[in-house]
């Protein structure tokens, strides 16, 4: 028997630890508990119906109980849930692999799997080291990462040391491994108050620069292709990415794209890469692998990394790495009909459809005297709010405004999760025309309406 809407909320806040959450606020108000959903719905225990503006944190593409995924975890739990990929194989994970390398990007080929974004490069990561180790003759010297500031690759201690967003990182700063921090192309505000395209990507000269300088200590480059989703969906503009892979090429490092975010169909493509066709060396993907069903991540690499770990037992040229879930046959199992569906439903069209659509509609908040800048790739956007349009000075983090909008969103029935100063609008791709202009038309509301307050303030 399901448990009261009250006695639920009371044993949340009695014993629940929730993740990026202040939990003396929790505790002083009522949780939003979600006991069902259905497509791009999801619904609480008080029976109100919220659109999910945010994919469930990115995880979602096909909506919510998406009867062909739910029939394949089903069908799988006839055979079994899970069994070990140490010593044995199974078929979900060796079908999965298969086809991840069919939908990736050239070259990539072989499949490490592990359990969400953070262990994917965690995985990339290790791999890139050990890669370097293990080349005729050994470059034991190449262990240094280059990253970019406010870059997010996740929260274990390897993947915040290539990341760069202070409010979670700086306190672990003692624990982590020291990185090679270059500038973001953040070009609304720009840190060489440059603009694109008369910059020419300036802010690449330092990576060409560091890289011919200490390429030889340096194991990769890591970053997220085309958009960082987690430092307030900064988008790169167009060629960055391209070039990067060229400088990785050039300097013999290695490439590491995080599409642990812009992965599957997100940004457009199937992968952010294809942008700009560009392969890296070593690919993350988690959040949207199992259509937001299951955690399961992958990361893919080529036939080169691969072949630098063969070799008899006694050279210890073998990756000592492994989840005690890796390969889970039901994640499997929901990955497969995830890229299924791809084809079925004709998905990727669709969020390019959709994608322009979404632009058109964000377009009117450019004048509100509250939205700085409105940054989109694909079904990913962020709205950043600033107090002044014309400085582009920001509202303070205490005023916490972007958590202010994304209540009043949730008062008319748009659940949103903003990141500091900027909406974050991440719609599951089945997002039909109709509903995407309800939420853009809530968002519109609930800015409105803090323009209102935030002048009065
Ligand atoms: C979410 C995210 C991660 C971390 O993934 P988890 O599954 O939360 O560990 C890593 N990189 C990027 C780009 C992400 O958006």
């Amino acid at each position: 028997m399901a448990s009261s809407a009250a006695q639920l909320s009371k044993w949340d806040r009695r014993y629940v630890w929730h993740p990026f959450t202040q939990m003396q606020e929790w505790e002083r108000e009522e949780p939003l508990i979600i006991e069902k959903a259905k497509g791009p719905y999801l619904y609480d225990t008080r029976g109100n119906k919220y659109l999910d503006g945010t994919s469930s944190v990115w995880v979602n593409l096909h909506g919510h109980r998406h009867p062909a995924i739910d029939r394949a975890i089903r069908e799988q739990l006839t055979k079994v849930a899970h069994s070990t990929l140490l010593g044995a194989a199974g078929p979900p994970s060796i079908m999965l692999a298969r086809k991840l390398v069919n939908v990736a990007p050239k070259g990539l080929t072989r499949v490490f799997y592990s359990d969400d974004g953070s262990t994917a490069v965690e995985v990339a990561l290790k791999m890139a080291v050990q890669y370097w180790q293990q080349q005729r003759p050994p470059q034991q010297q190449k262990t240094e990462f280059i990253r970019l500031d406010a870059a997010y690759h996740g929260d274990t201690v390897g993947s915040m040391s290539v990341g760069g967003v202070s409010l979670f990182h700086e306190r672990f700063r003692p624990l982590l491994f020291s990185t090679i921090a270059l500038n973001a192309p953040y070009c609304y505000r720009c840190p060489l108050n440059l603009r694109f395209p008369s910059c020419n990507a300036a802010c690449l000269d330092p990576l060409e620069d560091v890289l011919s300088k200490r390429h030889r200590h340096v194991a990769g480059v890591i970053i997220e292709p085309m958009v960082q989703a987690v430092a307030g969906m900064m988008t790169q503009p167009p060629g960055y990415l391209s070039r990067v892979r060229e400088l990785c090429t050039t300097y013999h490092v290695l490439l590491i794209a995080d599409e642990v975010a812009t992965g599957f169909g997100r940004t457009g493509k199937m992968f952010a890469c294809r942008h700009e066709n560009v392969t890296p060396d070593l690919l993350c993907v988690a959040k949207g692998l199992t259509g937001g069903y299951l955690p399961l991540a992958a990361t893919l690499t080529t036939e080169t990394i691969y072949e630098a770990f063969l070799g008899e037992q006694a050279e210890g040229r073998t990756f000592f790495h492994g989840h005690s879930y890796t390969g889970n046959a039901l994640a499997c199992a929901a990955a497969l009909a995830n890229l299924d569906i791809f084809k079925k439903e004709n998905t990727l069209a669709n969020v390019k459809k959709k994608a322009r659509l979404l632009q058109q509609l964000l377009k009117p908040l450019e004048s509100l005297p509250i939205v700085g800048d409105i940054r989109q790739c694909g079904l990913m956007a962020g709205i950043e709010l600033v107090k002044n349009k014309e400085t582009r000075e920001p509202f303070p983090l205490a005023d916490r405004i972007g958590h202010q909008a994304a209540m009043e969103c949730r008062r008319q029935g748009l659940l949103m999760r903003p990141i500091g100063n900027v909406l974050i609008l991440v719609p599951p791709l089945i997002t039909s025309e109709p509903e995407l202009r309800r939420m853009v038309k809530i968002i519109t509301k609930s800015c409105l309406t803090l323009c209102r307050t935030a002048v009065q303030g």
